[in-house]
């Protein structure tokens, strides 16, 4: 599995899906660039989703707001206090990490911990660092690479949250022994147990909107007070940065809360309706780690929408269906998609409840998705800091909603039998990943066929041919000027349909060119040959099944247009 991972991210580089950010100057750890056929495959997800998000509905608008936010928009969604996860620090390989996506300690088979260092100069620096400062006198062996820490028991935590511990056998077994706290993870990549405390983290980045260097008032401050306790000064920078202080979303959600009352008023909505926004959220990610899994600079796809108090579960249910629904549709392998629902303690800090959409990427399941009930604490947490309108007035009598089939959560609505004269609206909120799915798309398309007779087998990405970057290649069987005519007026009738199109004339035989479009997802090559001289007929070859069909050149276009609007047609009818 793991060469096939490589295969696949080796022909993201090579074919220009992705490419190291800044890689001229080393790179830039996170940062990753979309190339040309990257760029078509994460716009097709994302019109996929404008599609059956917006275009297709009569109840949802779209918002485009601002990156930088404001920190009092931040402070008032409870970001600036709660957006954190809990970092851990290796005391050993001074690695950084989340303890909540840390693996268990493991033991070899007498029950001792093996430390895999990556190579055999660091197995003995650790062990040094072991020795004198991180377990004196605890019995270790080191051989090559390994490090074997010896233990007499390992207690594990309890569910109660009481912490468990690891007994050390000593090198002298008279000498009492040495425990450590063990709090149930290691560090991922070593299996070392030696461990700081957890402690939050904030994930925004903060910037200053400012035309004075904020570091500029920091040295004032700090200079001003020459003898304030380090707490006292850092107070004073935080006040005095704080007039200026800005963030880069870390949700694109936010947005959309503070201009609910403009769109209500400016469009005469009325819930239930959602609002859509497509865009960039930065977190500053403790970990890096999986490519473009997680990243500091991420696109999403959020939808927010707005509903009754008395219908919030109901449109819990119909979106977590309906967006589980959405990742089946693009899927060759809908079996490696699954629905997870979150455990109370696992939800963030506005959520009442969330369930996440899961791809079973290479290296174990993944969120690629996340739908959540907000309730209404983002709209009364804007109203209670600025006084904004965000109330609705009941006009019609609530009746019950038919049941969703699918069971996400709990009971069904209770509808009031007394009409409330005004309420806040609930959120029901959908957030995907976009950069997640490209990732989840492609690992999923990606299929290595054997020819049988020994040769490396090759690739085709079979990508749902509403998501390849490039639909339709057209090849003159040779470079011959008499092809050209016909070519171009078969790729003028594709880009006409906006097709995105392209012309292959190397002098490639014609297989290989098939082969090096089956590599890129593209699901049809039509090749003019010297029958179409004669007749004006072309063939289609189909990616999948290689089969190939003639058909006169006129008809190309609503060929491949009806195959592609195959999958959306059933969405309009359903
Ligand atoms: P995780 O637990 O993996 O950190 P999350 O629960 O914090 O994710 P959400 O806040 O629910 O993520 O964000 C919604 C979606 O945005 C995620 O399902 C994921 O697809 C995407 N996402 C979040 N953080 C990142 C990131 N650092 N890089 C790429 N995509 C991300």
């Amino acid at each position: 599995m793991a060469q096939k991972f490589r295969s696949l991210l080796d022909l993201c580089r090579r074919r220009g899906f992705l490419y190291q950010s800044a890689e001229i100057y080393g790179g830039l750890r996170g940062a990753y660039d979309y190339g040309p056929l990257g760029v078509e495959l994460k716009k097709n997800i994302l019109n996929s989703w404008w599609r059956h998000h917006v275009y297709y509905r009569d109840d949802v608008v779209a918002l485009d707001t601002s990156i930088l936010t404001p920190h009092s928009v931040l402070k008032a969604s409870g970001h600036v206090d709660e957006f954190t996860d809990l970092l851990v620090d290796c005391t050993l390989t001074k690695e950084r990490f989340r303890p909540d996506k840390a693996p268990a300690l493991s033991t070899d088979k007498n029950g001792h911990i093996p430390i895999t260092a990556p190579d055999k100069d660091t197995a003995l620096a650790w062990a040094k660092s072991i020795k004198e400062q991180l377990a004196p006198n605890v019995k270790i062996t080191v051989e090559g690479k390994r490090i074997v820490l010896y233990t007499t028991n390992i207690c594990q935590p309890d569910k109660k949250g009481e912490n468990g511990k690891i007994i050390f056998e000593m090198m002298d077994q008279h000498q009492k022994p040495l425990e450590l706290l063990y709090h149930g993870y290691v560090e991922p990549n070593t299996n070392s147990p030696f461990l700081t405390d957890s402690r939050p983290f904030n994930l925004m980045f903060k910037t200053f909107l400012d035309p004075i260097d904020p570091i500029d008032r920091v040295i004032q401050t700090t200079i001003d007070h020459p003898n304030d306790s380090k707490s006292d000064i850092r107070e004073r920078v935080d006040d005095a940065l704080k007039p200026s202080t800005v963030y880069l979303r870390p949700e694109t959600a936010q947005g959309v809360f503070v201009n609910f009352e403009q769109v209500v008023r400016t469009m005469k909505t009325k819930p239930p309706f959602g609002i859509a926004q497509v865009g960039k959220s930065f977190r500053n990610e403790i970990r890096l780690e999986h490519g473009i899994f997680r990243t500091p600079e991420f696109e999403q796809l959020e939808l927010e929408y707005f509903v009754a108090p008395w219908e919030a579960k109901h449109y819990f249910k119909y979106w977590r269906k309906e967006r589980y629904n959405w990742w089946l549709k693009h899927a060759c392998h809908p079996e490696n998609f699954r629905q997870r629902d979150h455990a109370s303690d696992e939800m963030a800090h506005y959520a009442t409840c969330c369930t996440d959409v899961e791809y079973l990427y290479p290296w174990g399941w993944g969120e690629v998705e996340g739908v959540a009930h907000r309730g209404d604490y983002d709209l009364t947490q804007h109203i209670k800091n600025t006084g904004a309108n965000f109330e609705i007035a009941e006009e019609t009598q609530p009746v019950s909603l038919d049941p969703v089939q699918e069971s996400g959560e709990g009971d069904a609505d209770l509808v009031p039998t007394q009409l409330p004269a005004r309420y806040v609206p609930h959120v029901v909120e959908s957030s995907c990943g976009l950069n997640r799915a490209m990732l989840a798309y492609l690992c999923d398309a990606f299929h290595q066929v054997e020819d049988g007779k020994g040769k490396p087998p090759r690739n085709v990405l079979k990508l749902d041919p509403r998501l390849a970057p490039i639909k339709c290649a057209i090849m003159p069987l040779t470079g011959k000027p008499e092809f050209n005519p016909l070519t171009q007026k078969v790729a003028k009738s594709l880009r006409r349909k906006g097709l995105f199109t392209v012309v292959e004339s190397q002098k490639l035989k014609i297989g290989k060119r098939y082969y090096r479009h089956d590599e890129i997802g593209t699901p049809w090559c039509i090749t003019v040959d010297y029958q179409s001289l004669e007749d004006e007929t072309v063939t289609i070859r189909d990616r999948d099944t290689g089969n190939q069909e003639r058909v006169h050149w006129k008809k190309v276009h609503q060929v491949v247009g009806d195959r592609l609007m195959e999958g959306e047609a059933d969405d309009l009818l359903e």
